[in-house]
């Protein structure tokens, strides 16, 4: 009797289950197409051989891109006011002028090191502008633009910290870094002694530092001049032992994404407002080099 009844009841929530199913796959054809550009097609998630994301973004409007939401000048959600800012928050908004003709037709989408690459690759953003650095191992999964920005890796400390560069980590030191970030590869190759305890995001590992669990911070100088910021009980030591020339990352084989936003930056760097945004962030002109 027992079993018939859960039985009649497993009958019933199956019914529901294969109801909501159905239901679901309805509200998958919304105006929410895949960032991919299957030219209307549904279910093209994955990249496909003829990706074209500029039309996917003129068919759906808006540009999606993936940025960093715990990191101070580049990508930083502030948790009052809800607004997310910074130098790759402008590279979006100017990327969609340069699209659409209109900055606010951005749609942001956080990510950390870790989970950028799978994003893009799945569809769920179209491009990637988060203190992402070019390198020889990222360019088989994705292509990137040109340089935008020209950072390198360093160290943060507690003022008053014995370390003072690359030189002092030894088998004693606990490096904190981010997960999927260069950081981590570098400082494994610079400093093999030292112990490294990954975080999922560059405010976790700065909340860590802060608590003591370890004895640097290490990524990018450009991150740690925010946390600087952030709080002056900490400091930049050493000078920086990497490049980390930052790409925004674009699905493979793209070609006429990488073009338009190559050409953004060029118009960008021509009519000054490169100049401008650097200066914005960063408080100085940028490097002649760039
Ligand atoms: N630029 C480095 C990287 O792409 C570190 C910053 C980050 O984790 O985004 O991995």
């Amino acid at each position: 009797m027992k079993t018939k009844k859960r039985f009649k009841g497993s009958k019933l929530s199956l019914l529901f289950m294969l109801m909501f199913v159905i239901v679901l796959a309805g509200c998958g054809n919304d105006e929410a197409s895949p960032a991919t550009g299957s030219s209307g097609t549904s279910g093209g998630q994955e990249a496909s051989e003829n990706i074209d994301t500029i039309a996917a973004i003129k068919e759906r409007g808006k540009v999606i891109a993936g940025v960093k939401y715990d990191t101070r000048l580049f990508g930083l959600k502030d948790p009052i006011s809800g607004n997310v800012e910074g130098f790759d928050i402008d590279m979006a908004k100017a990327l969609a002028k340069k699209i659409l003709g209109d900055e606010t037709k951005v749609e942001l989408k956080e990510v950390t090191s870790k989970t950028r690459t799978p994003l893009l690759q799945n569809g769920e953003i179209d491009i990637i502008i988060a203190t992402m650095t070019i390198t020889e191992d990222r360019k088989k999964e994705v292509d990137f633009s040109d340089v935008y920005f020209n950072a390198g890796q360093s160290l943060l400390v507690a003022k008053g910290s014995p370390i003072t560069g690359i030189d002092s980590l030894n088998a004693d030191t606990t490096v904190l870094a981010v997960k999927g970030s260069t950081s981590v590869t570098n400082i494994k190759e610079k400093a093999p002694d030292a112990k490294v305890l990954e975080f999922e995001n560059y405010q976790e590992a700065f909340t860590a530092l802060k608590a003591n669990k370890g004895d640097v911070l290490t990524t990018d100088n450009s991150i740690l001049l925010g946390m600087m910021q952030d709080d002056p009980n900490f400091e930049m030591v050493g000078d920086i032992f990497t490049d980390e020339p930052y790409g925004m990352a674009i699905r493979k084989g793209d070609q006429q994404m990488v073009d338009t936003v190559n050409e953004m930056l060029q118009e960008m760097k021509d009519s000054g407002e490169y100049d401008e945004l650097y200066e914005k962030w960063l408080g100085t002109s940028p490097p002649s080099a760039e």
